[in-house]
């Protein structure tokens, strides 16, 4: 069975807002589909709606809370990662492996006290920013302003960088990325985002980010979000072929993951519409290019990352 490691999903967010189980569901990802592969590793995302911002961190322990509670419930079959060993324990129990990631620094208040509870709490990779304005940086929608890390963003950055926490540099403004490149001691990742030399969208990656982000050894997830994989706001598997196709020819294969960010985006490319679909995409990629790709696309390059990174 194909292994696959996964850098970005919003299920447990959904999961909870609906009142919905992590077992079996209508919606992209679920246990009985993640069975499907072998032992897969997923990060689960809590993304905060802005709404919630107020209540940034009472929104996002609650969201902590129920993610505990759904792998508990389910403890035959999944159980979370902290550590590169727990990653294996779970590959020879043939459990799903769950990374706990938070999607922007909102969550954090403006305290690295509150980032090393996070980190206590099992969280082990955090975007930096969302698409707006945080404590930390300038998202990628706000970029009109020239933005980049703030102070309080580079503590954080050198403190996951202590921590073993991985760094996310999806959603960032251009300028913050720059900064977090100048700054960071470990390598860091875009879990969800694609190459802007092919869709031009602006939470895409320019060809001299997607260079350094491989130089540092970090990965980068493709987004199955449509508008982000072509202009033409509809795609297929073929699009995600040619972001594939695109980074293979500027880095090599050694730096391209999964990052679907399924459950947070509300259409997908019309021939993957679940999780299970990422079978067919493997067996495309395999003819691609090759096993030895397809298997460092679909899990080995990002285990190289968690090896590095994780304590
Ligand atoms: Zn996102």
């Amino acid at each position: 069975m194909i292994r696959f490691v996964d850098g970005h999903c919003d299920t447990i967010v959904k999961m909870a807002d609906h009142g919905e189980d992590l077992w079996e569901n209508q919606r992209h990802i679920d246990i009985k589909r993640l069975q499907e592969f072998g032992n897969p590793l997923q990060f689960f995302a809590i993304w905060l709606d802005p709404r919630h911002y107020p209540i940034s961190l009472h929104k996002t322990m609650e969201y902590i809370d129920f993610y505990y509670q759904q792998l508990k419930l389910y403890e035959e079959y999944i159980a979370p990662v902290y550590s590169y060993e727990d990653i294996q324990k779970n590959d020879v129990c043939g459990k799903i492996s769950a990374l706990l990631s938070l999607e922007g620094g909102e969550a954090l208040e403006g305290s690295l006290s509150i980032l090393r509870m996070y980190y206590r709490l099992g969280v082990r990779a955090m975007t930096l920013t969302w698409n707006y304005r945080n404590a930390l940086a300038d998202g990628v929608l706000e970029s009109e302003t020239g933005g980049g890390l703030t102070k309080f963003g580079k503590e954080v950055v050198q403190e996951m960088n202590n921590l073993g926490m991985i760094v996310d540099v999806s959603h960032i403004s251009e300028k913050g990325f720059w900064d977090v490149e100048k700054i960071a001691e470990q390598p860091y990742i875009a879990s969800h985002s694609n190459a802007k030399a092919i869709c031009p969208a602006a939470r895409n990656l320019t060809d001299e980010q997607i260079k350094v982000i491989a130089r540092r050894g970090g990965v980068i997830g493709i987004n199955l979000y449509p508008p982000f994989l072509s202009e033409a706001n509809h795609a297929s598997m073929e699009d995600v072929l040619q972001h594939i196709d695109h980074i293979i020819e500027l880095v090599g294969d050694d730096y391209i993951g999964l990052g679907s960010d399924f459950d947070g985006i509300e259409h997908t490319p019309f021939d993957i519409c679940h999780v299970s679909d990422y079978s067919v995409l493997f067996q495309k990629i395999e003819a691609r290019y090759s096993k030895d790709t397809m298997e460092k696309i679909g899990h080995r390059n990002f285990l190289r990352v968690l090896k590095k990174i994780l304590k």
